[in-house]
């Protein structure tokens, strides 16, 4: 049977995310209330507004139990915002709502706003590719965040002007851009491959 992944629908681009999915053969579920995360076998939290999804998790009850499926080892795959939700340590916004479980401290909107957003190559380890084991990717950037620091068991996968952008700690991947707005298929592939 294929494997069921479910990205939280509550804002933001899921139905880039859910085309993505289902080109690599993925059942899709669209999450937004506690029991749509019945049996998912992984989990995307797309790109949009982390203070939006922030508070709708908190709202739909959804936050603790999507923490605890981060913890329980289950594959999950966060995206810009979805970056944002994950990343333990925010250090302009503290008390921002978030899932907080990815040992990454990060900058929200880092490279300015919506009209500074960009397309661009990156080098990014760990998904195939070159000699090196780089494969280059088109990643789009929309008022990205950037990583500022990584703990411990956190690996960096991929830098952009020598910080941070693509990163893993275990079951978590986490992107500051978008390839769910790109023809790249290999960050959604590895959920179903974990
Ligand atoms: N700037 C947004 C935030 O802070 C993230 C942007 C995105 O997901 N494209 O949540």
């Amino acid at each position: 049977m294929a494997r069921c992944i479910g990205v939280l629908a509550l804002q933001g681009d899921f139905r880039e995310h859910a085309l993505s999915l289902e080109r690599c053969g993925a059942s899709v579920r669209e999450i937004r209330t506690l029991q749509d995360l019945d049996g998912v076998d992984g989990l995307v939290l797309p790109g949009g507004e982390s203070t939006v999804m922030g508070r709708l998790l908190t709202e739909e009850g959804l936050m603790e139990p999507v923490r605890a499926l981060c913890r329980s080892g289950m594959p999950v795959l966060g995206t810009c915002a979805g970056m944002i939700l994950l990343a333990k340590t925010l250090p302009e916004f503290p008390d921002q709502p978030r899932i907080g479980c990815l040992d990454i401290s990060v900058v929200r909107n880092a490279f300015g706003r919506q009209t500074d957003s960009f397309s661009t190559e990156l080098a990014v380890s760990g998904f195939g590719g070159d000699e090196k084991g780089q494969r280059t990717v088109q990643a789009v950037f929309i008022r990205a965040p950037i990583v500022q620091d990584t703990g411990e068991g956190v690996e960096v996968l991929s830098c952009f002007e020598g910080r941070p952008v693509a990163v893993r700690q275990k079951n978590i991947l986490a992107l500051a851009f978008h390839p769910e707005l790109t023809p790249e298929l290999c960050f959604h592939r590895w959920l179903l491959e974990q």
